[in-house]
């Protein structure tokens, strides 16, 4: 834990972190090694992580990267944040994102950039930037993050590490700042798949504190262990077939992945990738996930409407930023949001609240839940009866410069393409390292292995078997 504050001080110029408590690490570094004293510690006891800051964790400052949270501390941990304490990991800080995890490169957070530590000119992804560039930094052996549209899986890609979006539900909710809460999962980053393993075994656990948290699968009650055990019974498998581990394993490849947008030296780095699949044994289909294009203004307006109607809380009264200036109720109020709400996050209350009222909510919202369900089952019409997974680019071409498409606030929206749809279907997927691109030859790029609902245990023994 000490090595790690060291690190996190020396490397602070990437401001990947927000937060650091020396003496509340401290203290936990202890009571994991009390635990060990005692022997009774887990594989995670002692190891460093941090969390992204949408994490409300007990006596630490958390605040969304927002100045409405600025000030605020939670008096309660967030049900992820107590797992992986109970499991004796060491939170060293917590981490830049995003303004309320709204954002695909850490450019929206309100305390300033973070930069990509394979090249400080680029951004880190987003919007869990500071939790991939904490892990490709080596500051902490794994992070905590979260993804509404792909906020684990493309700042994984962008910085060169793995990560994981679990299916909906599989992770509790609780006490993660709400964004789209149809859409938010949390789901952790590590520098490999057998880490995340670990990390995510501990981390799905039933939580009757959240009304979307999966309560029962394959027989599993409240999900314990559920993740190693599948995640072992997938490597046994494939132990059994010698040579050719995957032998049986239909891999679909959308054809839609991997047309206009997709930048040459993405395209080659997830051929070769599959190719090196193919080469252990699996079959590549070709597939075709008809409306992918879709997926984008389906998001865009299903996540800013729900965002909408979460962030009405940051009313002034209760909790977070109040003006200082103002007179009268509704002038505390607009005045209190006009202050705290950073520039992206006002774009999409505006927007959400645009498409829920009376008169357009047929016309736009109404219709993207019609387009959410179709992606859904085209995903399902692949995964039932053409392949066993699915894969693919995360990210149409490596990290942008930061600053770039000050201009055209839109265009960050459209590099999400690969990611949403899964989202939109609430299925788990995979970001594992494929290679590098770029001027340089220094920015990484990710290859997302997208699979059926609750077959975690099954995309991380591919990755496994990948790395
Ligand atoms: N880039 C997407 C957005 O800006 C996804 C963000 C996320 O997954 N939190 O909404």
């Amino acid at each position: 834990a000490q090595e790690a504050l060291a690190k996190a001080d020396r490397l602070s110029y990437l401001n990947a972190f927000l937060h650091i408590d020396p003496d509340l690490t401290l203290a936990q570094a202890q009571a994991a090694d009390n635990k060990i004293a005692k022997g009774e510690q887990s594989i995670l006891t002692g190891i460093p992580i941090a969390h992204k800051d949408v994490f409300v964790t007990k006596g630490w400052r958390t605040t969304a990267a927002s100045k409405m949270l600025a000030n605020y501390t939670s008096p309660f941990d967030a049900t992820v944040v107590s797992l992986l304490e109970q499991a004796g990991c060491v939170n060293i800080g917590k981490l830049n994102c995003d303004e309320f995890a709204m954002g695909s490169g850490n450019e929206n957070s309100a305390f300033g950039a973070c930069l990509n530590p394979w090249d400080t000119n680029a951004v880190p992804g987003g919007s869990s930037g500071g939790s991939a560039a904490a892990v490709a930094a080596d500051i902490v052996l794994a992070t905590t993050g979260t993804d509404t549209g792909g906020s684990v899986r493309q700042p994984s890609a962008l910085c060169g590490v793995s990560g994981i979006k679990p299916t909906y539900g599989t992770v509790s909710r609780f006490g993660m700042i709400a964004f789209a809460s149809s859409l938010d999962q949390a789901g952790p980053i590590a520098r490999n798949a057998r880490d995340l393993v670990e990390l995510l075994d501990v981390m799905s656990v039933f939580d009757p504190k959240d009304s979307t948290s999966v309560m029962q699968c394959h027989g599993n009650a409240n999900q314990q262990g559920r993740i190693k055990a599948s995640f072992e019974k997938a490597v046994a498998h494939y132990q059994t077939n010698g040579s050719t581990p995957l032998k049986g394993l239909r891999i679909g490849v959308p054809q839609e992945y991997f047309t206009k947008g997709i930048s040459a030296e993405v395209k080659t780095a997830i051929e070769q990738a599959i190719a090196q699949f193919v080469s252990l044994g699996a079959e590549r289909v070709d597939i075709s996930l008809p409306r992918t294009a879709l997926a984008i203004p389906a998001y865009y307006v299903i996540a800013p409407a729900e965002a909408s109607s979460n962030l009405s809380r940051y009313d002034g009264v209760r909790y977070g930023h109040r003006s200082k200036a103002y007179t009268g109720l509704e002038q505390m109020m607009s005045r209190s949001r006009t202050e705290g709400f950073g520039a992206e996050v006002q774009r999409r209350i505006m927007l959400g609240t645009y498409v829920l009222s009376q008169g357009y909510y047929d016309a736009y919202y109404l219709q993207a839940q019609r387009i959410r369900r179709m992606i859904a089952n085209d995903f399902q019409e692949a995964l039932q009866s053409k392949c066993d997974v699915i894969m693919g680019p995360v990210t149409p071409t490596v990290a942008k410069n930061i600053g770039d498409n000050k201009e055209d606030v839109t265009a960050d929206w459209l590099a999400d393409i690969y990611t949403l749809g899964v989202s939109l279907a609430g299925l788990p997927a995979l970001s594992i390292p494929c290679g590098f691109g770029g001027e340089k030859g220094n920015r990484p790029i990710g290859l997302q292995i997208i699979g059926n609902y609750f077959n975690e245990g099954q995309l991380l023994a591919l990755g496994d078997c990948y790395q």
